[in-house]
């Protein structure tokens, strides 16, 4: 979709960074492996290197080698080394069997079990092979690929700049979380939770001035907006009398892909495109903005920041308690996953403003639409939160 309309991977350039920092970026180039891996056949376990074709038997134990050394001779027939786990396998052996499988009494060792060729060890290039690619670009790093980056001796890499998304709240009511509210006034937390969101997306989030319910403040602020690479909003988009956000949009050329979608919280979402950057006019609950965040904006902050789109961690889990719901709309119950992570139960919750109710939520139950009632023990979808 976001590609259809136009949004490119790495239009935004790209930059050298030490890969210790790297995490949660994305990389822009191709990591290939600067040797074979394992370089050369290592051992899995403690034990004798020896030849399978030997087993069983008593060998000859002809000498030793650790992690770190090279065994200087080789194994013929009837031979042995004694080899610790990383070592290097020595010439002529084609198996390591385990210490615990044998029997040593002086320079002799007792195997009473056969060995198949290459247990027990690592062939040399079987995890990757010198040259070939170990991580393509457009993927996120994590721990794992950064160790992956350290492995072939990389301590930069080439990223994509990420995304600046603009961040702006609107509404007459809200006020800054520092301020004292009014009884009638409400703190502007739509602002905190997609900064986090936006930077767990791998964006960097640029927060706005609380846009006031009319046409000046928020046609400045969303002409503001408009300078980074993408323009999230909170609030202005239900049908309200005050609800000014598409009409300042339209009046800017914007084009319109969608302003509504089938599922709750969430229904009035605007996405479209104006003066050249994506906007998505999510909507003001908090609950909708958080929900409408994850389902639809992620993955625009993904693709501008150049990764590859990643699907929604969608699991299953099995309901605890039964659930009831009007058809017609797909809809993000906030709840609970148990520790061992079979089952899950709705969270109790008073409607899409219910902060409380998702801040103790660790998931969201997703239901189907053309379905009413879940019995207990039935499998359901569950996003993580
Ligand atoms: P709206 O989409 O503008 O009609 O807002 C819907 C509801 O969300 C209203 O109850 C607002 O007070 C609330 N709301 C809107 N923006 C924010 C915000 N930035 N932080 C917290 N609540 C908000
Ligand atoms: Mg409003």
């Amino acid at each position: 979709m976001l590609r259809e309309v136009g949004a490119a991977p790495g239009v935004l350039g790209t930059e050298q960074i030490p890969a210790l920092e790297a995490a949660g970026r994305v990389l822009a180039e191709e990591i290939t492996a600067d040797r074979d891996y394992p370089p050369f056949p290592r051992s899995a376990r403690d034990g004798f290197a020896v030849r399978a074709a030997d087993l069983p038997g008593e060998l000859r134990v002809i000498g030793e080698v650790r992690a770190g050394e090279l065994y200087p001779g080789s194994v013929g027939i009837g031979e042995a080394v004694e080899i610790m786990t990383g070592a290097p396998l020595p010439a002529g052996a084609d198996a390591v069997v385990m210490i615990e499988h044998t029997e040593r009494s002086g320079d002799r060792v007792l195997i009473s079990r056969s060995l198949k060729m290459g247990e027990n060890f690592n062939a040399q290039g079987i995890e990757a092979k010198s040259g070939s690619i170990v991580l393509p670009a457009g993927r996120r790093l994590g721990f794992a690929e950064i160790a992956l980056l350290a492995m072939v001796g990389r301590e930069c890499a080439t990223v994509y700049r990420r995304p600046r998304v603009a961040i702006l709240p609107t509404g007459d009511e809200i006020v800054e979380a520092g301020q004292r509210p009014e009884p009638f006034q409400i703190r502007n937390s739509n602002a905190w939770s997609m900064a986090v969101q936006v930077s767990r997306a791998g964006g960097d989030p640029q927060i706005l001035p609380i846009a006031r319910d009319n046409y000046e403040s928020t046609r400045g602020l969303i002409e503001q907006g408009l300078s980074q690479d993408l323009l999230l909003l909170s609030g202005g988009v239900s049908a309200g009398k005050y609800d000014i956000v598409e009409r300042v949009l339209a009046d800017l050329g914007a084009r319109f892909f969608f302003d509504r979608v089938l599922i709750q919280p969430g229904q009035p979402l605007v996405f479209g495109a104006a003066r050249g950057k994506f906007f998505f006019g999510l909507p003001g609950n908090p609950a909708s903005t958080m929900v409408t965040f994850e389902v639809f904006a992620r993955a625009a902050v993904d693709v501008l920041g150049g990764a590859s789109e990643s699907p929604l961690p969608l699991l299953q889990a099995r309901l605890s308690k039964d659930v009831r719901q009007k058809p017609g709309l797909t809809r993000f119950l906030p709840a609970q996953v148990s520790p061992d992570g079979s089952t899950v139960a709705p969270e109790p919750w008073q409607g899409s403003g219910d902060v409380n109710s998702l801040a103790r939520a660790n998931a969201f139950l997703v239901t189907e639409p053309d379905r009413e009632s879940w019995a207990a023990g039935e499998m359901i979808r569950v996003l993580l939160k």
